[in-house]
């Protein structure tokens, strides 16, 4: 259980495209902690300069601030890499309807160029960040690897192209690549603010802030909420990955399911706060009910995650509280 035991060459490098945001900044301190080199690609366009500088005094962090939709950038931060965790992108759905050129140009032209900078530099491992979007609106639950639908958004789209330019430059290439379709991740340094801002941490500070949150459509969809120690977990484990499990993607979730009312309500009772939701309109491309059958990541990854929803959103709670 866990990554306590998954341990690297002394020397390894890694290179964390988007470590500025919240999942890389969280791969960041994990793997300093455990002592190994990283270097931290970043253009700070979501992310925050703070999740940079509280590691810049660590001897073995390095930060670029550069744009993954440049190659020669690519190239340069990949040099001598051992190990690339690409999560530079641009999230949501409703954003990215409202903006599908630029969606291409950072989440597909941006991935291949990382994949293409790894392949030249002869990166041993190329993990990367999908998504459950890539599921679109296929209806059966759990979601399992294999068994996809029909998109319903750009940004959907542009992670699925991702797989196949990953399975493609594995097949062609031999590069060693492990897309990992994460399933709504929570926890510390996730951003509460803004319109796009992911649900679990925008109602816990709206209601510290003893504001009124929306809740779109009915309440009643359903989340696989995920918490970000198992996803530093898939992270670490895919790139101990065997060769022959290349070119594939694996669900990363707890393989829960929560409804999002009951969510809004353990909240409210947790922080002690007796604030009704408002309901809104439902949004575009957002599916109803999403849950992971992890056992291909489990099986293929060694990937057992010890952190339950509950466990994780104690967790949250307590650093919002510390941290707002
Ligand atoms: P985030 O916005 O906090 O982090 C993304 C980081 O990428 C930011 O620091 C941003 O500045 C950086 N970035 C964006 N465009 C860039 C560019 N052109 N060049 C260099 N850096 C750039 O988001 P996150 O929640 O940490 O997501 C990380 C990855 O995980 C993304 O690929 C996202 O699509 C994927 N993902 C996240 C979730 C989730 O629940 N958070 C779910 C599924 C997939």
């Amino acid at each position: 259980m866990g990554y306590e035991n998954v341990e690297f060459e002394k020397d390894s490098v890694f290179l964390v495209t988007g470590g500025a945001g919240f999942i890389g900044s969280n791969l960041c301190e994990t793997l300093l902690k455990k002592g190994y080199e990283v270097r931290c690609l970043d253009n700070l366009s979501t992310g925050k300069k703070e999740n940079v500088d509280m590691f810049i005094n660590i001897p073995q962090y390095t930060f670029i601030n550069g744009d993954v939709r440049d190659l020669e950038t690519c190239i340069e931060a990949t040099k001598n890499v051992d190990y690339v965790l690409h999560q530079a992108a641009w999230g949501s759905v409703p954003r990215s309807i409202e903006m599908p050129l630029f969606y291409e140009e950072v989440n597909i032209k941006g991935a291949l160029n990382m994949m293409e900078a790894a392949r030249q530099n002869g990166v041993k491992k190329f993990v990367y960040a999908s998504s459950s979007s890539v599921y679109g609106d296929e209806p059966n639950l759990p979601k399992q690897e294999g068994r996809e639908g029909n998109l319903l958004s750009p940004y959907a789209l542009t992670k699925r192209v991702n797989e196949e330019y990953a399975k493609l430059y594995t097949k062609i290439y031999g590069l060693d690549t492990y897309g990992l379709r994460y399933f709504n991740v929570f926890g510390k340094r996730q951003d509460p603010n803004g319109a796009y801002a992911a649900v679990l941490p925008k109602f816990i500070t709206q209601l510290l802030n003893n504001e009124q949150p929306i809740i779109n459509g009915d309440g009643k969809q359903s989340r696989d909420f995920t918490y970000i120690e198992n996803v530093i977990e898939a992270n670490l484990k895919a790139c101990q990955a065997p060769h022959e499990v290349a070119g594939e993607a694996f669900n990363v979730a707890y393989g829960g399911r929560e409804y999002l009312i009951d969510v809004y309500y353990s909240l409210s009772k947790a922080l002690e706060k007796d604030i009704e939701p408002n309901f809104g309109a439902e949004r575009a491309g957002d599916i109803k009910h999403s849950n992971a059958d992890i056992s291909k990541a489990r099986n293929l990854l060694g990937y057992e995650p010890s952190w339950s929803f509950e466990q994780g959103i104690e967790a949250a709670i307590d650093w919002y509280k510390e941290n707002l």
